[in-house]
């Protein structure tokens, strides 16, 4: 069966904000040239781009979305918070939270980047596909029921997931979180549930500084189904992949998921500007390829990666397409420009053996 590729060019048309980087332009801070925030869409669509030359988009089955539909978005989102956003978005654009500006037209912009999650887990669950990606944009993990916040206006996995449960199509969903930031958000919404387990592997002291910690296990009913791994500045390919062996796929299996979704951001990689981790296009490779081979095992291969992070415009297209190749089994490479250059960076035999050596602390003291 084939591989679902959710993507919609109007998606790269959401933005808004007079930014330079991360600061708001005025008094010293210098507006850019090429302004505005760090999710800017040239990452994303330069994924599109390389993949259009590369031709593995022919290798995978297309698709756009139509928009998350309201009763979609509110098994989420408060009706405050909808009206609120499309308001804001009717009258011109704003901002209603943290660093996440929107300009007009956001609101349906944000309700596509949903849908476009909402179709790849529904082509996944009704077996139309077998396994999907969707380049979701603006992204969703940090974004709570009503405060969007970390250039996230709308939760896309958790309104994908709702939706396919409302239709009774996956009982038992694990979320993992691999972009290289806390998925607060998704953490908030499934804190108290014990339906879906939500897996962050994050940058420790990265945003959001005030969640993430490794002891925020879930409350009531959902205790022992949240699970973050906040893991040191410099961690690089083989900590990663030590990670998911060690931790991540035993917690899966343990599971016993339905349907494993990804919010996979690219900004762990070597170059990434809002992060201080040492992945590269091959650590998205191993690591596409490690859950991919827990899916077939464990739930028909029944897997989804949402876009979230990254912010490196000439990085994320070839980490990206390696993610891509791995999930689809394509032949159509995108040899890596920069893997000599990133292989001599990971980090020395020593610093190696301690990120392995905290890994293992760390899930001690989870009880793993
Ligand atoms: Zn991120």
């Amino acid at each position: 069966m084939s591989t679902g590729f959710f993507f919609d060019e109007r998606t790269m048309w959401h933005g808004g904000g007079n930014y330079a980087f991360t600061l708001p332009i005025g008094g010293l801070v210098q507006p850019l040239a090429a302004g505005g925030l760090p999710e800017s869409p040239e990452t994303k669509r330069r994924l599109k781009n390389l993949m259009d030359v590369t031709g593995l988009t022919h290798d995978l089955d297309v698709h756009s979305a139509s928009e998350a539909s309201r009763e979609a978005l509110l098994r989420v989102h408060p009706a405050g918070y909808l009206d609120e956003f499309k308001a804001m978005s009717d009258a011109g654009g704003g901002e209603l939270g943290r660093r996440t500006p929107f300009a007009a037209g956001g609101y349906e912009l944000a309700a596509l980047s949903a849908g476009l999650a909402v179709g790849a887990v529904d082509a996944v669950v009704t077996g139309e596909v077998q396994n999907a990606y969707a380049l979701s944009r603006p992204p969703g993990h940090h974004c709570l029921p009503d405060f969007p916040n970390g250039f996230c206006l709308m939760a896309n996995i958790a309104i994908a997931i709702e939706a396919a449960q409302a239709k009774r199509h996956a009982a038992r969903v694990v979320v993992l979180d691999w972009d290289v930031h806390h998925g607060n958000g998704t953490e908030a919404i499934y804190y108290d549930r014990d339906d879906v387990l939500t897996i962050s592997l994050h940058q420790e002291g990265n945003y959001p500084l005030d969640t993430g910690a490794l002891l925020d296990r879930g409350k009531g009913k959902g205790v022992g189904y949240n699970l973050n791994l906040p893991l040191p500045a410099g961690t690089g390919h083989d900590a990663y992949l030590y990670a998911l062996d060690r931790v991540v796929i035993p917690q899966i299996e343990a599971f016993n998921p339905d349907l494993i979704v990804v919010a996979c951001g690219y900004d762990a990689a070597v170059i990434d500007p809002l992060a201080r981790m040492l992945a590269t296009a091959d650590t998205f490779r191993q690591m596409t390829l490690r859950i991919k081979d827990a899916a077939e095992r464990l739930c028909d291969g029944k897997l989804v990666l949402v876009h979230e992070g990254g912010y490196s415009e000439v990085y994320v297209p070839f980490c990206g397409h390696a993610t891509l190749e791995a999930l689809s089994g394509s032949q159509i490479t995108a040899p890596d420009p920069f893997a000599h250059a990133f292989t001599v960076r990971q980090p020395n035999a020593r610093f190696g053996a301690f990120l392995k050596d905290t890994i293992d602390e760390l899930a001690l003291e989870l009880g793993i």
